[in-house]
């Protein structure tokens, strides 16, 4: 006989759960989580909001395995460790190989680091003179940049030398496997805005929704095409190749440290 399936978890549950958490783990705030029943579903058999809590990998097979008391956990929920912080802790996205790729849009951008050894990395995008979306190379793993902000400038969700970290304040933030979108409140009973979809690719990574704000300029992400701010000029379909230097916009001096 086959096991009787349980019923998923509702999406609006599981998002309404996200906002309580503040994006993350309740234990350690890491933005990577699965969703935990406190109780055993196979004792409760309901999906009840009060008895779900994100957990990390880390703190799900704790609690599972028992070495985490369930009492820890209870404690967690009453006071999120992403509650009362701008952003979440930080998670870091690994990614290796010898060629990097970071694809905006339609416009992909490659970098073969085994034939240009470049310890500085490439700049995607840099706004006057702050790499916004990028990456370095050391020692064959890449540190991966991304400042994704909101309308307004404000960080959104960041990946700055590999670490992700996400705004409290957005409205909602899911991981679907590699895949990270980010949703903005619209009409009541929607699902939401998205504002940001990313992909993490083996060696870089793929945003085919976001946008980057930094002193007035910036790039809005779009699926087919990239659009530069605030002059409105598109940008789709082409590929830059080994370029240290993608899109530079105001003072083009590029890097990723600042020296005032
Ligand atoms: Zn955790």
């Amino acid at each position: 006989m086959l096991k009787e399936q349980r019923p998923a978890i509702p999406e609006a549950i599981k998002r309404s759960i996200r906002q309580k958490c503040g994006f993350g783990c309740v234990a350690c705030g890491v933005p990577f989580f699965h969703y935990d029943h406190v109780v055993q579903h196979s004792l409760v058999q309901e999906h009840s909001e009060d008895n779900l809590t994100l957990l990390c990998p880390n703190h799900h097979q704790a609690k599972t395995s028992g070495l985490l008391p369930v009492e820890k956990i209870i404690k967690a929920i009453a006071s999120p460790y992403n509650k009362n912080r701008t952003h979440s802790a930080g998670h870091t996205l690994f990614a290796a190989g010898s060629k990097g790729r970071i694809i905006l849009g339609s416009v992909e951008f490659t970098f073969d680091f085994t034939r240009y050894p470049n310890p500085e990395g490439f700049a995607t995008f840099a706004v006057n003179g702050t790499a916004l979306i990028g990456m370095e190379h050391e020692d064959g793993n890449f540190l991966l940049y991304f400042y994704g902000a909101d309308e307004s400038g404000r960080d959104l969700f960041i990946i700055e030398q590999g670490e992700l970290v996400v705004s409290t304040e957005a409205w909602d933030y899911e991981v679907k496997g590699r895949r990270f979108v980010v949703r903005r409140r619209s009409l009541p009973g929607l699902s939401g805005q998205v504002v940001l979809d990313l992909t993490k690719l083996d060696s870089g990574f793929r945003v085919t929704t976001g946008l980057v704000l930094h002193q007035g300029r910036g790039l809005r992400i779009k699926r087919d095409r990239i659009i530069v701010l605030p002059q409105n000029s598109t940008i789709r379909d082409i590929g830059f190749k080994d370029c240290y230097a993608g899109i530079s916009v105001g003072i083009p001096k590029v890097g990723f440290i600042s020296i005032d």
